[in-house]
């Protein structure tokens, strides 16, 4: 999964010998339902060859091969967007599989070509999720719907009640106390860890899990300025997997962005009324992604709708039309017309939000967008 500390890692591997390789390509199966990517992934291949310096294609030759074949290989379980950085003169290779859309394009510098992963980090919200108890705690990252354990916490030092036979001479009470100091103790480990975790990462939500107990004392004790980023909490088995603590999570998250999404909705659709740089509806959308307008595309999950796309240009649109009015070009009939918007907004530089589910965006044309003009 995509984290910042890792990004940082590779943004150091610059050099001023070596090159690397870095290919974005939109693999979503959806828009590419006979794996056309490949396509797509040629025709980048071959204009940047040709564009590229002969003496560094030859370094990077085998790079590219190795790409080609990968892509090109054995049939992949792609998600939608899919970057691969690569030097095989410094044994660098790396792949991420993501759940958003990407921009097609082919980089050969010195230096990883990173920035539409931190794009991704920065526009796509992401949560810091910790699994807590009296002696443990468990951290992870959830983003774009996917859940990555970061590490646990022991605090040294704290007497299980069965484990050290020496606390059991303290008097009953005492025993108490001196459990009570060392949670404390713990939890203000984690508490710190988590801390760092957040500035790190740039992340600005946590959930919290764990036993009701312990749920409770950590948002007791947390600081004030950690205790604004809790969206939620949940209730969980110290040792459960991360599929059970990722089903656990959902419904929280679903609460959480349902409600951002009321206020954003409400927000477009006020602003689409009075022409303040924002559209609804499928045609009015289809028109500013035309011109390059969209900064912000919002729609439906369960929307979808069909349409027309020039198979020279892309152009969309919703009405029929025997040719594309911008280059002439033949124009096909298409019933995944949103995901298609979804790829040509991205590659004008928008960010795509799915929403769950609101009535008032489904009722304005289940789609919409916040316009940079
Ligand atoms: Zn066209």
């Amino acid at each position: 999964m995509l984290n910042r500390e890792e990004l940082k890692e590779i943004a150091k591997w610059h050099s001023d010998k070596e090159y690397y390789v870095s290919l974005y390509l939109n693999v979503d199966p959806v828009t590419n339902p006979k794996g056309d990517y490949t396509i797509h992934f040629k025709n980048i291949l071959r204009d940047t060859s040709e564009q590229m310096d002969k003496a560094v294609f030859k370094r990077v030759k085998k790079d590219l091969d190795k790409i080609e074949s990968f892509i090109i290989g054995s049939k992949k379980n792609f998600k939608k967007g899919l970057a691969i950085i690569s030097s095989l003169e410094k044994s660098f290779w790396k792949e991420y599989h993501l759940a958003v859309p990407v921009k097609n394009r082919l980089v050969v510098e010195k230096t990883p070509n990173i920035e539409p992963l931190l794009d991704i980090l920065d526009n796509y919200q992401r949560y810091a999720v910790l699994l807590v108890d009296k002696e443990s705690a468990r951290l992870f990252l959830l983003h774009l719907g996917e859940i990555e354990e970061y590490g646990e916490i022991h605090t040294p030092g704290i007497p299980g009640r069965h484990k050290r036979g020496g606390w059991f001479s303290l008097s009953g009470h005492r025993f108490e106390r001196h459990i009570d100091y060392h949670v404390s103790l713990h939890l203000k480990d984690v508490m710190k860890r988590l801390e760092s975790f957040l500035s790190e990462e740039k992340i600005e939500r946590i959930v919290i899990g764990g036993s009701e107990d312990a749920v409770s004392k950590v948002k007791a004790m947390i600081p004030k300025t950690l205790g604004e980023k809790i969206i939620g909490t949940f209730h969980t088995e110290m040792l459960a997997n991360t599929n059970e603590i990722l089903e656990k999570l959902k419904p929280v998250i679903e609460g959480f962005e349902m409600k951002k999404h009321k206020e954003t909705i409400a927000e477009l659709l006020t602003r689409a009324m009075k022409r303040e740089n924002a559209v609804v509806g499928i045609e009015n959308v289809l028109s500013a992604i035309q011109e390059g307008k969209v900064m912000r595309l919002l729609f439906v999950k369960d929307f979808s709708d069909s349409g027309y796309a020039c198979r020279n240009c892309r152009y969309l649109s919703k009405q029929k039309i025997s040719s594309c009015p911008y280059c002439k070009g033949d124009v096909e009939e298409v019933n995944y017309l949103v995901d298609l918007a979804s790829q040509r907004a991205v590659e004008s530089g928008a960010v795509i939000e799915v929403v769950a589910k609101n009535k008032d965006l489904s009722d304005a044309g289940g789609i919409g967008a916040f316009l940079r003009f």
